[in-house]
């Protein structure tokens, strides 16, 4: 039995209605250089999509995520091994993963949350070679029947509006870390 055919032109349609995003990250001209070191030093905004900037890490938005909410966070050091950072980095990291993982709480509640890092491109890392923490928001039955079969997943808003949602938590991060320092 074929299961290609009409199958797949729904898979691909489906792609099209839902992930819009996955098309523009094919057809994108992949920047030259490294966002990750690019993108913090053009700051905080809707655009460059960073909602937090520590003093050794940031976060930032996944532009191509799987689920809304899908962040990172990201050593401004442009190292592709976690034996580079030093314990600083590392601290400051998990700090911001805790606040990540707060904010999603706040505006989105999520059920669960998958939390982790791909070193190296055989363990599936995008960006190899400037490593980052994933901080991915779950809910159950989010990894239902449809998105499987077609590889997809919906994204119930937009990247902005999720950005204008995040960033008065992480706003509030900073007021509360200035409170300590004085
Ligand atoms: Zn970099």
């Amino acid at each position: 039995m074929r299961l290609t055919g009409i199958s797949g032109n729904i898979a691909c349609a489906m792609k099209q209605i839902f992930a819009p995003w996955r098309m523009e990250y094919i057809v994108s001209k992949k920047p030259e250089g490294c966002v990750f070191c690019d993108l913090p030093r053009a700051g905080v905004s809707e655009e460059t999509l960073v909602l937090f900037k520590g003093e050794r890490a940031f976060v930032i938005m996944n532009r191509y995520p799987y689920v809304s909410g899908h962040l990172m966070v990201v050593p401004y050091r442009h190292l592709e091994h976690v034996l580079l950072l030093d314990p600083e980095e590392w601290a400051e990291m998990n700090r911001l993963v805790v606040s990540c993982v707060q904010a999603l709480k706040a505006v989105y509640q999520p059920h669960g949350f998958n939390i982790g890092m791909n070193v190296g491109q055989a363990a599936g890392a995008g960006i190899h070679e400037h490593i980052h923490t994933h901080i991915i928001p779950r809910w159950t039955g989010d990894n239902n029947l449809v998105p499987v079969m077609t590889e997809t997943r919906v994204i119930p808003e937009s990247l902005e509006e999720t950005w204008r949602k995040l960033i008065p938590e992480f706003r509030k991060e900073k007021k509360e870390e200035k409170k300590q320092e004085s």
